[in-house]
């Protein structure tokens, strides 16, 4: 069992931070380090560590997450311009709080997808 990160004191509401959406399967919040005008984390409710344990029972939710940044995204002004989703795994991903989240990144342009 993974151990549990901010993210589901966040998900709980123990530690007091805006949602912009929660439902039975994701909640969505601001990005505390923002790297672009929007930074948006989209999570699971329930404690994914990596999208490497990620089952064929969590397709409902992982769809979630893609319709609400859809969602976000227009609530944002930025579905016409367009966005990036981003989900990093583990370290050579760049995977900092070991529970999955898709970071979506818009309001400007962005660039090229890596810096190498
Ligand atoms: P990762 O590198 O794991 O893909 O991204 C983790 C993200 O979570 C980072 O962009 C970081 O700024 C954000 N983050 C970490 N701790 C908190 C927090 O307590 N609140 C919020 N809103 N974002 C956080």
């Amino acid at each position: 069992m993974a151990e549990e990160t901010i993210f589901s004191k966040i998900i709980r509401q123990e530690i007091p931070t805006p949602l912009l959406y929660q439902d039975d399967l994701v909640t969505a919040f601001r990005d505390i380090s923002p790297k672009a005008p929007t930074h948006i984390l989209i999570i699971p409710n329930k404690l994914i560590a990596t999208t490497n344990d990620v089952e064929e029972d969590d397709e409902l939710t992982l769809g979630r997450m893609i319709t609400v940044a859809k969602r976000l995204a227009i609530e944002e002004g930025i579905s016409a311009d367009g966005y990036r989703l981003i989900m990093n795994c583990n370290s050579h991903g760049g995977q900092e709080v070991y529970h999955i989240h898709m970071h979506l990144l818009g309001g400007k342009r962005l660039g090229p997808m890596l810096s190498v």
